[in-house]
């Protein structure tokens, strides 16, 4: 399988994700807005904590399927759209420029060592979430948005060759909605603009070119 559909080609062609059969591939259609709702009694930030969860866990689940075809030699760079990178900041607020699957592990890892944290999500009752848990929540947000927009950018081919773009769509819609609904999404990330924060992974976002599409389609609001 090695170097099957190459994702320097696959960067290079028109950008597949948004065109019909696979911009629409199994989306549910009005759905999103129903399942994201909170439903009464639950508690705020209880549910984003589950979903936020949810969606690292799947993120995870299916990069972990595309990590073979991304390595450091097809993706020396965490490009998320056409000429964009992201930089990996480090503590000493470092901007580094890391290859794909290392910056994607370092997310993972990082978001792995927050979910377990039982200070940050709180898994026993009565215990209360941290002051800043909505900000520590926007940027897992912001990576794992990172994540999907790699995901489309450059490994859309193999997402196609796999018959995984109703699953990867359905989950990225989603994510998208929830975090419209929740305020988890920055307008500046999704439509590449200019870094909005120091924190890490700044960088635009191309992705948002699908989310409008979507909205173009009726898909998402
Ligand atoms: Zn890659």
């Amino acid at each position: 399988m090695q170097n099957q559909i190459g994702t320097q080609d696959a960067a290079k062609q028109s950008r597949l994700y948004l065109y019909r059969p696979f911009v629409n591939a199994a989306l549910v259609n009005g759905n999103f807005k129903t399942i994201v709702m909170l439903p009464k009694f639950v508690a705020v930030n209880e549910w984003v904590a589950i979903n936020v969860y949810d969606f690292f866990t799947n993120v995870n689940s299916f990069y972990g399927v595309l990590s073979e075809f991304c390595t450091s030699q097809t993706c020396p760079r965490m490009n998320i759209g056409p000429g964009r990178d992201c930089l990996w900041i480090d503590q000493n607020r470092k901007q580094l420029p890391l290859a794909a699957p290392t910056y994607i592990d370092y997310v993972m890892s990082w978001v792995q060592s927050l979910v377990e944290n039982e200070e940050v999500f709180p898994t026993k009752s009565g215990r209360d979430f941290l002051p800043n848990f909505p900000s520590q929540i926007k940027l897992v947000y912001r990576l794992l948005l990172h994540v999907f927009a790699h995901i489309y950018h450059a490994h859309f081919q193999t997402v196609l060759h796999l018959k995984s773009e109703g699953h990867l769509n359905s989950l990225f819609a989603h994510f998208l909605s929830f975090g419209r609904e929740f305020g988890l999404l920055d307008s500046k990330d999704l439509k590449g603009g200019v870094p909005s924060s120091s924190a890490a992974g700044t960088g635009p976002v191309a992705i948002g070119d699908l989310w409008e599409k979507w909205k173009e389609l009726g898909i998402l609001e």
